[in-house]
């Protein structure tokens, strides 16, 4: 990991001296980050790192953690207090702009104090909230859920809000901390919430930011709930939602939100309530997000997507904002689903091996008002992949859909299959499948709002055929692949369909390549092929509608064609018949 020099200095407020920690260029804008309890600064270190190439970036430790003051009086920690500590290191670190604040749990609780406050929300260029709304907010949510109603909303948060009880009676949760807790408090959040072990965190202080910490409690949870003030802001406001935060409910954190913020994106994650933790990188982007926009850029595809308020929302289609990618575009099944994805409002990137196909399939997508890119690429080539990958991520984001399509056909028998035919079926069958799901996987994870991929395979892979052993076999291979690695990416909000056309009239037909027999007569098995295709007459339009639907539906396997579901229905009820069947010899 690139280290980036980090500055530490003491700024005091209201008597106390907070330990602020400054990484980047002072002339970049700045991101203030705040954090929650029983964090210190240290919490943000490998975001702050990730940020700091592009920002001036700010951590402090809030009074009562890590290297700051810890007053011992509970007044010293109510929020207009903790609110004037915000206001003070922003004026150290960027007098003359107002800065970029990020907040996580207590420390976003802060934050929204400060930029509520109507004197200085001017000092905020915009607010990146984590699991930690503000305490007015929350109030008023549950005074207005206090009804039949909104009961089972308010259970569901009481239940993830047992904790508070204890932190109201004294001396006990500093008695836990320094018993017991703070040898097991990482291990324990690490194992529930799936975090890596990362250098400094928790902070060696631990035991003292816990003990003098539950003082935030008390100051403030009480009082603030009885009596919830009005609290709006005109700063632009991004809520990251961990959608599995055993704390905060997405609930209390989004709803009725709208109504105290002028402009609102709501981007659900899919982590515990420690994100910085799980994913520095993605929780970087999606605060890179928001500051470069607030800065004058326009607003990138991932915000407009989360967006909830502001500018004009413009009429969605069902796949507006999203990124889709298909290989082998180029022709057939690919080419229908960049159409569709196209039609439905999606931004299309395509990848085929025929550059000119790949650009007539953006073109004609442009024509119909869809921004399209399309690039040469070869799926069986790692290196192909890899450039590819790391292209579209860094030109136009991480993608929402993957389809990947791209695959030939080879027939014949068995003995007449060479082991380079084998090596080329596999290699763009089976691996340029394992690459898509492999490499944009891996961005789909590390981002953390999901997404979804779709592998061709074929009824090819519950139909066995003396005549297609090799295609079987990687059309079988694609989807078992599918269901192994949906059980997989479900842990990240990742999707994953397989989808088995039957016959499908495409130029597959006549490029497939026939073993054992001479040029000529591949070339007639090719025709004879193609005109059996041509009779059956099954368009890949209806594929690409299959394939648009399986996203919508989450949908694990998918046969298409009548042909298909009858093979899929036969082969779990006979296997044996189905056995009998791969003896017929297509000629
Ligand atoms: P197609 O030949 O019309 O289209 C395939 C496209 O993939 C072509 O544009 C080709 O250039 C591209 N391609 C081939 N190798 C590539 C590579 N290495 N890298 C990048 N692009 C490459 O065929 P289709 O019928 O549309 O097939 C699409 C998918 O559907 C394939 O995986 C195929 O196995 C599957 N399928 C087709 C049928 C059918 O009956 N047509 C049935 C079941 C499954």
């Amino acid at each position: 990991m690139i280290r980036v020099a980090v500055a530490t200095f003491f700024v005091e407020s209201g008597g106390v001296k907070l330990a602020v920690h400054e990484r980047g260029h002072r002339d970049a804008p700045t991101i203030l980050l705040v954090h929650g309890y029983p964090d210190t600064s240290a919490t943000w270190d490998a975001v702050a790192e990730e940020l700091a190439s592009r920002f001036h970036v700010v951590t402090y430790d809030v009074r009562g953690a890590g290297e700051s003051d810890r007053p011992r009086r509970k007044a010293a920690y109510k929020l207009v207090v903790l609110a004037a500590d915000i206001r003070t290191v922003a004026d150290a670190v960027s007098p003359h702009a107002p800065v970029h604040l990020v907040g996580h749990d207590w420390g976003s609780v802060q934050c929204w104090e400060a930029v509520t406050d109507p004197e200085t929300q001017s000092r905020f260029a915009s607010f990146t909230t984590i699991s930690g709304p503000a305490i007015d907010h929350a109030a008023a949510w549950m005074h207005a859920r206090r009804n039949l109603k909104g009961l089972p909303a308010l259970l569901r948060q009481g239940m993830r809000s047992w904790y508070l009880a204890l932190m109201q009676i004294p001396g006990f949760v500093p008695l836990m901390w320094r018993t017991w807790m703070t040898k097991t408090f990482a291990p324990t959040i690490r194992r529930v919430e799936g975090l890596p072990e990362r250098d400094g965190w928790p902070a060696p202080t631990l035991a003292k930011d816990g003990a003098r910490g539950v003082l935030l409690y008390r100051a403030n949870v009480l009082s603030g709930m009885r009596s919830p003030r009005e609290r709006r802001t005109t700063v632009p406001v991004q809520v990251v939602v961990p959608t599995g935060d055993r704390y905060i409910s997405p609930k209390l954190a989004t709803s009725d939100l709208a109504q105290w913020t002028d402009r609102l994106w709501v981007r659900r994650v899919n982590a515990g309530h420690w994100v910085q933790q799980k994913s520095p990188d993605g929780l970087a982007h999606a605060i890179t997000d928001l500051v470069r926009h607030v800065e004058g850029e326009p607003e990138s595809r991932a915000l407009r997507r989360h967006r909830i308020k502001g500018a004009e929302v413009a009429d969605r289609k069902d796949f507006t904002n999203q990124l889709v990618v298909v290989t082998g575009a180029g022709s057939g099944i690919g080419r229908e689903t960049a159409l569709a994805f196209g039609r439905l409002g999606a931004e299309v990137v395509i990848a085929e091996l025929k550059a000119d196909a790949g650009e007539q399939t953006a073109a004609d997508l442009r024509a119909g008002g869809t921004t399209a890119h399309a690039y040469q690429v070869d799926v069986s080539d790692l290196a192909s992949m890899e450039e590819f990958a790391k292209r579209v991520i860094a030109d136009h984001g991480v993608p929402d859909i993957v389809v990947n399509n791209a695959g030939i056909g080879i027939a014949g028998r068995f003995l007449d299959t060479t082991a380079a035919d084998w090596q080329r079926i596999v290699d763009i069958n089976l691996l340029g499948v394992v690459h898509g799901c492999r490499l944009f996987g891996a961005a789909m994870a590390e981002r953390l709002e999901g997404g979804y991929i779709v592998n061709v395979a074929s009824a090819a892979a519950f139909t066995p055929s003396r005549m297609l052993s090799a295609y079987s076999a990687t059309k079988a291979a694609v989807l078992s692949l599918s269901e192994s690695i949906g059980a997989e990416f479900r842990d990240y909000g990742i999707g994953v369909s397989a989808i088995c056309p039957g016959l499908v009239n495409t130029p597959i037909t006549t490029s497939t390549h026939y073993v054992g027999v001479s040029a000529d007569e591949e070339r007639e098995a090719g025709l004879k092929m193609r005109k059996r295709y041509e009779r059956r007459n099954y368009p890949p339009s209806k594929v690409a509608d299959a394939i648009v639907k399986a996203v919508r539906d989450r949908k694990p396997v998918v046969p298409v064609t009548i042909e298909a579901r009858g093979a899929r229905f036969m082969s779990r009820l006979s296997p044996a018949f189905m056995r009998r069947l791969a003896r017929v010899e297509v000629k």
